[in-house]
């Protein structure tokens, strides 16, 4: 079982030791944890959602340090990630940004659209301002391009659009195909995240429909928690691997030094 998801208290809105997520990996009988707080943004946006920029060393540092601890305790093997923000005017910021970044995986995620972070409890009000469909159309289309950029290996969570239980009207059937094929000519890995679980839309990201699209398409899937306390690493993973196996997955990908390596689901 792998956890490719794992925030830390750096980022602000995450609770708990790094060392707690370990031991909680551990518990859980984890092979591989992947740590992948959140990276910082440009100037300009709020940055009360990431580590700040000066904090980067250092985040990496601890999680290759935990990584050597948790080895000589049998484990789980702790990777270094890093979670980032799609950010379609900063692709060469964000590019340069990871380029200079000793990790294993990055994760890429579409938690704005425009300066809006749709995810954000605190904004929901902002909803009520778009009709749905046009929403889920500029999610999808933002999601295409965040694949397609080629700065990620995984797109994570890929429908959190649905995060509150707002649903297109519409058929979305051409949105997940179009997402699908992106990832797939893209080389890009799909999200299997049990956050949603713990979320009002109370399901797991992406849905079926999303998931099979990307099966038929051979994209890779990884499988991620989005831990921000240690209670929640590998949370929902059963649910995950069931959905995974309906699909049509027998096997997930691990990333190392930005390569992926197939292990048995
Ligand atoms: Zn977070
Ligand atoms: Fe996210
Ligand atoms: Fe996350
Ligand atoms: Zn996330």
């Amino acid at each position: 079982m792998i956890d490719l998801h794992v925030h830390t208290a750096r980022c602000g809105h995450a609770s708990g030791l790094l060392s707690e997520y370990v031991d909680a990996g551990r518990a859980a009988g984890l092979s591989v944890l992947t740590f992948t707080d959140h990276l910082p943004m440009p100037e300009g946006y709020p940055q009360h959602y990431t580590m700040r920029h000066d904090e980067l060393p250092a985040y990496i540092a601890e999680v290759r340090a935990a990584a050597v601890v948790s080895a000589v305790r049998g484990g789980p093997e702790i990777l270094c990630g890093i979670e980032a923000d799609w950010l379609p005017d900063h692709v060469q910021w964000t590019r340069d940004l990871l380029g200079g970044l000793d990790l294993d995986m990055v994760l890429g995620s579409v938690h704005f659209i425009e300066d809006w972070a749709f995810d954000d409890p605190d904004l929901i009000e902002r909803y009520g301002g778009w009709e749905i469909d046009a929403l889920w159309d500029r999610y999808f289309s933002e999601v295409i391009a965040a694949a397609r950029s080629g700065l990620f290996d995984v797109m994570a969570h890929p429908d959190l659009v649905k995060k509150f239980g707002f649903f297109a009207v519409s058929d979305p059937t051409d949105w997940y195909e179009n997402a699908a094929l992106a990832m797939s000519e893209a080389g890009c890995a799909v999200e299997v995240s049990t956050a949603g679980l713990r979320k009002p839309v109370g399901e797991i990201y992406p849905t079926g429909a999303l998931l099979r699209a990307c099966r038929r398409r051979g994209v890779p899937a990884t499988m991620g928690s989005d831990s921000h306390a240690p209670d929640e690493v590998a949370f929902g993973f059963d649910r995950a691997r069931a959905l995974l196996r309906e699909a049509g997955y027998d096997s997930l990908v691990v990333f190392r030094d930005r390569r992926a390596e197939e292990v048995a689901l």
